[in-house]
């Protein structure tokens, strides 16, 4: 799952990177307003945290512009600004959730997969395919009731692609939804992780459409 990070404190941004990247999310880091607009007119991503002071243009201003251009992806707050009026304007501005600095990672990711969840139209928390069940929230897989071990960018490419179940994923859109900016990607990395899934789970789990990427196939 690929976020886009803004936040021009050095110290908050870096540690919420490393924090996140723990946790298996790609994660572009970008220090003022314009680098956050620029981002996101590039790469597609699941979701916005947004700092609101930030140099050349105001978290805020971003904010309403993208909701003005119909961008509609979820954009949480991360805020030292603990005004009532601050967090109501955010929330006018087309925010969907905000945190109040300093917040607990735990928090904040709990949050991340409740929007996550709502713009997908979910309301469980956990995603089932025949005898697969993952949970989020847990980073846990089970087949038939027994965990499965899976590295952190096995789990975020099964996720992906039981969050669309039926749905042609392109290898495109797997890299940038594995691997954040400044991440090298092998040109046969997603192959290599789809092959890991399919061996430790079932040979047809995961469908190759030829010349345009995969798909789910059957359950184990
Ligand atoms: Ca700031």
């Amino acid at each position: 799952m690929r976020v886009l990070l803004v936040e021009d404190d050095p110290m908050i941004g870096d540690s919420l990177r490393q924090g996140l990247r723990a946790e298996g999310f790609a994660v572009d880091w970008v220090q003022d307003g314009r680098a956050a607009e620029q981002a996101l007119d590039t790469h597609p991503y699941a979701l916005v945290l947004l700092d609101l002071g930030l140099p050349k243009k105001d978290g805020l201003a971003v904010l309403s512009d993208w909701r003005r251009q119909g961008i509609t992806l979820p954009v949480l707050i991360l805020t030292a600004r603990d005004a009532i009026s601050d967090r109501v304007r955010g929330l006018d501005s087309g925010a969907d959730d905000y945190l109040i600095k300093p917040f607990d990672l735990d928090e904040l990711l709990a949050r991340m997969r409740a929007l996550l969840r709502r713009h997908a139209g979910r309301a469980q928390t956990v995603l089932d395919y025949g005898a697969l069940q993952l949970d989020p929230a847990r980073h846990t897989l089970t087949c038939h009731g027994q965990p499965v071990v899976l590295s952190a960018r096995e789990f975020s490419l099964l996720q992906a692609l039981l969050e669309h179940p039926g749905a042609v994923l392109s290898r495109e859109q797997l890299e940038d939804r594995l691997y954040g900016w400044g991440q090298e990607v092998e040109s046969n990395a997603i192959e290599v992780h789809v092959h890991n899934l399919r061996r430790k789970l079932a040979p047809g789990l995961i469908r190759t459409v030829r010349g345009v990427g995969y798909r789910l196939g059957d359950p184990p």
